[in-house]
């Protein structure tokens, strides 16, 4: 017999006003934690590889988060704990070595920064140059130009020169190091990969790729004693390579961007996960409620 599991993302949990990424708030967090939990049965990722023919009077569900962003343990952390939701943490294996974020949310504040200047943004590689007047450009701006940088390879040396333009003078958002990283409560945080430096994984060579895979495992092996058990594809991206590679190394759990339930048992290790990502309730509400009835 099969069953049917539903896997929810999550980036950010904070107060912070932050137009270009907007996080969720964090009581609005706790209403959908406790939506999820109302209508399933929320398990961990341990208790997924083993669901196998289980069955539960409510469908399945498992929680994710990506990124390692430090709002974690300050907003969403509490909130998990109170309502014992186990959750898997991706972390970007470079990010939480050094501290310094990587270039998707490197771009959001670069472009908040030229929208708090009212600076044009132009460069010789975007197809053209954005005014930003009001937060919902923010908005649209900074996933405009993510579109456009994504599938390039010298994206990062781009945005370094559009960070030249105001001086690198932009918020550094602040990330779960590996000090804080090893004192989560391991009975509600597992703690997966997301790379070692949250690449396209697409773009880059399959050398490469391995060394991505491989590195971020060895980190967390080494700095937090968890044997990670899971990665989730930086925005998405992937391809045959990166799933044989990941394979190759030992991931059980695949996670994409895609918006679908999986039937368990996942063909190829795949999960796919709905994001949930709107700063208002309803609206979170609403596409829960869809999910819900899938
Ligand atoms: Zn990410």
């Amino acid at each position: 017999m099969s069953s049917f599991v539903q896997v929810f993302n999550f980036h950010r949990v904070s107060d912070e006003h932050s137009p270009a990424y907007p996080p969720i708030p964090t009581r609005v967090f706790e209403k959908v934690v406790k939506f999820i939990k109302r209508h399933y049965k929320i398990i961990s990722q341990k208790e997924l590889l083993s669901l196998d023919s289980a069955n539960s009077r409510k469908p399945f569900a498992v929680i994710t988060f990506d990124d390692g962003f430090y709002d974690f343990k300050k907003c969403a952390l509490p909130i998990l704990i109170k309502h014992n939701v186990p959750v898997s943490l991706h972390v970007v294996t470079k990010v939480a070595e050094t501290g310094e974020t990587f270039w998707t949310q490197k771009l959001n504040k670069i472009v908040e920064k030229y929208a708090l200047e009212n600076k044009t943004i132009s460069n010789e590689h975007l197809s053209k140059e954005y005014t930003l007047r009001n937060d919902e450009e923010t908005e649209q701006v900074a996933l405009q130009i993510y579109k456009e940088l994504l599938p390039l390879k010298n994206k990062v040396e781009i945005l370094d020169n559009i960070a030249k333009e105001i001086d690198n003078e932009y918020e550094k958002t602040q990330m779960l190091l590996w000090n804080d990283l090893k004192t989560l409560p391991a009975s509600i945080v597992e703690i997966g990969s997301h790379t070692h430096t949250h690449t396209n994984l697409k773009t880059i060579e399959t050398s490469e790729i391995h060394n991505e895979l491989y590195t971020s495992w060895n980190e967390i092996n080494k700095n937090t004693q968890h044997n990670p058990i899971s990665i989730a594809f930086p925005n998405g991206q992937y391809d045959e390579r990166v799933l044989e590679e990941a394979k190759i190394i030992g991931y059980k759990i695949m996670y994409t961007c895609e918006a679908k339930k999986n039937i368990i048992p996942a063909s190829d290790n795949i999960y796919h996960r709905y994001d949930i990502y709107n700063k208002e309730y309803w609206k979170n509400y609403i596409k829960l409620l869809k999910y819900r009835f899938l």
